[in-house]
């Protein structure tokens, strides 16, 4: 355990796994001291955050808010700062020995490579940073020596079930079993899904999280970017991730080994244990989560995913197969079929057509630079865009 306070940087605090890092923190101010916080729109809750935390910077993503968020900070000393660069800034930072990479989306991406070029303990949970940019995202982590510590919880399971979070076929791995609770559209029929709502699909059965990330879930596009962020993290072929779908989620993931052992990590459905994980690694901390009480489970239920009522999961799996860029484009194409859906210009099984539709209509750069990605990352958004306008009859 390293004696010295750690700093921590906090890209996208006001999110649900930002407040969920904010509450580990709490409880270790002996550990752990907040150096900066960002969030997007919610200024007031910023400015909370800073008061209680009281950091050296805070960033707005927009500079008309810089105003306001000076008149609620009142005397507080911390700077306020506002753009992207300011978030790849505090992001790498020599002062910083923790980022945690909580912004939702492609807007993660340029602070978290600024995060892993510093070298830093990047805490990922932005997993569309990682999809978009994996080989290029791995390779500078390497080349600094950051340490790359998963959050979304079923790779924080992986990472754990792992020998030395490796997956390595000397050390007898076999396969990872990355599991789905199958969101809250499950047992609907595909008739049934074509009238589905935002408020259905953001009401998850057993995690709290933001908008985005709870209507990939229910469509499975959540597996599908958890299907190519293993396949990065873990260096692990295709055909070496198996999607499990167990509607408890209480066991995050397992491991098979050649063996015919089959590790899993298991605990109630909150994200402040990989987040407690991911601070303290490679030691453990006290969370919060209630202990996971097995009576009251009683049941783990398994069963194979459907990819004929959720293409999502099936279009995102082909998506890394043929590699490039093809995987950005997947991702932007989601992420505006989600925010059209979010506000009643797309059905539900719209957002599959449209990431599939982007997907055939933009071309794909076989070669992952930077450049080609914020490209491709365009070009998909452009074309989505003007795809549901004319399902729209416009
Ligand atoms: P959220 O919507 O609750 O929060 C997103 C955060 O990003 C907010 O702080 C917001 O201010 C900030 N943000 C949004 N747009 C931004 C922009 N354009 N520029 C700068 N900042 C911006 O999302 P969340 O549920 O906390 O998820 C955050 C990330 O973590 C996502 O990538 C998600 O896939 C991943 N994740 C979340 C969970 C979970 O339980 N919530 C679990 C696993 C992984
Ligand atoms: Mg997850």
């Amino acid at each position: 355990m390293s004696d010295r306070i750690q700093s921590v940087s906090i890209l996208g605090s006001t999110g649900s796994i930002g407040v969920n890092t904010l509450d580990v923190i709490r409880r270790h101010p002996e550990r752990y001291n907040v150096f900066a916080l960002t969030g997007h729109s919610q200024v007031e809750l910023l400015a909370q955050q800073c008061r209680e935390f009281q950091p050296e910077y805070v960033v707005i993503s927009e500079p008309r808010h810089e105003e306001v968020l000076k008149a609620l900070l009142g005397g507080l000393n911390t700077e306020i700062l506002s753009g992207s660069s300011a978030l790849e800034m505090i992001a790498s930072h020599q002062d910083v020995d923790i980022v945690m990479a909580a912004i939702v989306g492609a807007a993660g991406l340029l602070p978290n490579l600024a995060a892993a070029k510093a070298g830093k303990k990047v805490l990922l949970a932005n997993k569309e940073s990682l999809v978009m940019s994996g080989q290029l995202f791995m390779n500078t982590i390497e080349d600094s020596g950051a340490t790359l510590l998963p959050i979304d919880s079923e790779h924080n399971a992986i990472y754990q079930c792992l020998p030395n979070g490796q997956m390595s076929s000397e050390l007898g791995v076999d396969k990872v079993l990355l599991t789905a609770s199958g969101g809250p559209f499950r047992n609907f029929s595909l008739e049934s899904l074509h009238n589905v709502t935002p408020a259905q699909a953001v009401a998850h059965p057993n995690w709290s999280m933001g908008q985005k990330i709870s209507v990939d879930s229910a469509s499975l596009m959540n597996k599908g970017l958890e299907f190519i962020e293993a396949c990065w993290l873990f260096n692990c072929d295709a055909d070496q991730v198996e999607v499990v779908v167990h509607p408890e989620s209480v066991i995050h993931s397992m491991v098979s080994y050649v063996d015919g052992s089959v590790l899993a990590q298991m605990g109630n459905p909150d994200m402040r244990t990989p987040i407690a994980y991911g601070l303290a690694w490679p030691d453990r901390l006290a969370s919060g989560v209630k202990p996971l009480d097995l009576f009251e489970v009683a049941q783990l239920n398994f069963e194979k995913p459907d990819t004929t009522r959720f293409p999502c999961l099936a279009l995102a799996k082909q998506s890394f197969k043929d590699g490039g860029c093809a995987p950005a484009i997947l991702n932007a194409a989601n992420e505006i079929a989600v925010a059209a859906f979010l506000t009643d210009k797309l059905s539900f099984l719209g957002i599959s057509q449209v990431v599939e539709g982007t997907l055939n209509g933009v071309e794909n750069h076989s070669s992952e630079s930077l450049e080609n990605i914020l490209y491709a990352d365009k070009k998909a958004r452009d074309y989505a865009s003007s795809l549901i306008q004319r399902m729209n009859g416009k």
